[in-house]
């Protein structure tokens, strides 16, 4: 405003209320009213942009009070902007984690984000004014002033659709692999009783193509097994069935599986670990672990390479170590590793076939026993997956 009507403000300052002229006053009063306009208009812009936003929004200030919330976020969360604004974010929209516990202040997105003035990402869930969890996916992002936060943006989005896809399609995953299991079970005990005899003699070309098909019969049952795991781990539903157990029993035993498939490779397996390794763990799951990593560790090697499992004790953990001289794995691929029908493409990966299951069970598992996983690989430089695992855990689960 410090030239409006083509006076400037030094101009109209020389001026005394009483000696501002009449046309000049009118002209003033006009331009306001057209900057008011402008600022209205520019303000509606801004609701009518914020509103049109297909995701949720609110504003806090430094201290967590909510300044902006966009209709969106009104509508999901069923508040009255007047019920929200001026309000203190962490104690009005309550968040709980996906048991329905609340998060702890410190824990909150919002909280974490103005605390570290780093941009932060998280799924919670937001209790509605009727009291139901919302499922959403939120990034807040402080306002920076310098290095001092001075507010924060919240975008979230609804996941409510999302959640009950994956429901429907967990609930189809498990419905399909249990009506599967039951014909190829019963198929696996009739060629069982074919294969040993139990009908007559066969000839050798018989022998041989009833052994192929009790084969093929067993891998179909573990892709079906495995496809119910997910399932589970998808629903937050695989159970551990603990027990005080010897590793190194478990690690001899699964190599044991192991030896005719590695000696028609031409591959060499070697198991370094101490004797009586006790741990709290679920036996059978923890073979399928190991199952899993030696399996492909002949699998991406080619023939006559060399497997070794290390296993070696430490004061709070136990570390196992399945390291191949395979195809490796390249630095970009690492990250999608262990998700959900992975399958990368290596100059094996074709030939040994696979459904990119293996290892995203075995990081589940490993995580429900309170371990990690990771894995050190260059391609065509082999690979060590290592997993460890704790010595004291969650003994009340015992
Ligand atoms: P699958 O073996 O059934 O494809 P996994 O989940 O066990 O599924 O493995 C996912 C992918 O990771 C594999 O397709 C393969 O490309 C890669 N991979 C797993 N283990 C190794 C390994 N030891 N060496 C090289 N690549 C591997």
């Amino acid at each position: 405003l410090s030239n409006i009507g083509g006076i400037s403000a030094k101009e109209g300052a020389t001026q005394t209320v009483g000696e501002i002229d009449e046309p000049y006053l009118q002209r003033l009063l006009s331009d306001l009213a057209q900057a008011k306009i402008k600022l209205d208009e520019g303000q509606a812009a801004s609701t009518a942009m914020l509103n049109s936003l297909g995701e949720g929004l609110i504003v806090t200030d430094e201290q967590g009070l909510i300044t902006t919330v966009n209709s969106y976020a009104l509508k999901c969360l069923g508040y009255e902007e007047h019920e929200l604004i001026g309000k203190w974010m962490p104690k009005t929209l309550v968040a709980v984690d996906q048991f329905g516990r609340p998060l702890s202040q410190l824990t909150r997105p919002g909280v974490k984000a103005l605390s570290t003035g780093q941009t932060v990402k998280d799924t919670i869930y937001y209790l509605t004014s009727s009291g139901n969890p919302l499922p959403v996916s939120v990034t807040v992002s402080p306002v920076m002033v310098g290095d001092k936060p001075t507010g924060a943006i919240e975008v979230f989005q609804d996941l409510t659709r999302e959640l009950e896809l994956d429901i429907a399609k967990n609930e189809f995953v498990s419905l399909a692999s249990h009506q599967l299991r039951t014909p190829a079970t019963g198929m696996k005990s009739i060629l069982s009783m074919l294969s040993s005899g139990d009908f007559g003699s066969l000839t050798p070309i018989q022998q041989k193509y009833i052994d192929k098909a009790l084969q093929t019969n067993e891998r179909q049952l573990q892709i079906i097994e495995d496809l119910l795991n997910v399932a589970l781990v998808d629903a937050g539903k695989l159970e551990l069935d603990l027990d005080v157990a010897d590793l190194s029993d478990v690690l001899k035993g699964v190599v044991n599986d192991h030896a005719s498939t590695l000696e028609n490779r031409n591959q060499s397996i070697k198991l370094y670990c101490p004797h009586d390794v006790r741990l709290i763990i679920d036996v059978q799951k923890s073979r399928m672990v190991f199952d899993n990593l030696i399996s492909n560790a002949s699998k991406y090697s080619p023939e006559g390479g060399a497997i070794q499992i290390n296993l070696r004790t430490a004061r709070e953990a136990v570390e196992i170590s399945v390291r191949d001289e395979g195809v490796g794995i390249s630095e970009d691929q690492i990250a999608r590793l262990f998700t959900k029908f992975t399958r990368l493409s290596n100059e094996l990966s074709s030939s040994v076939g696979g459904t990119g299951l293996g290892l995203f069970l075995t990081k589940s598992i490993v995580e429900l026993h309170g371990g990690t996983i990771h894995v050190d690989s260059k391609e065509n430089c082999g690979s060590t997956f290592t997993v460890r695992l704790p010595t004291r855990w969650r003994q009340d689960h015992v």
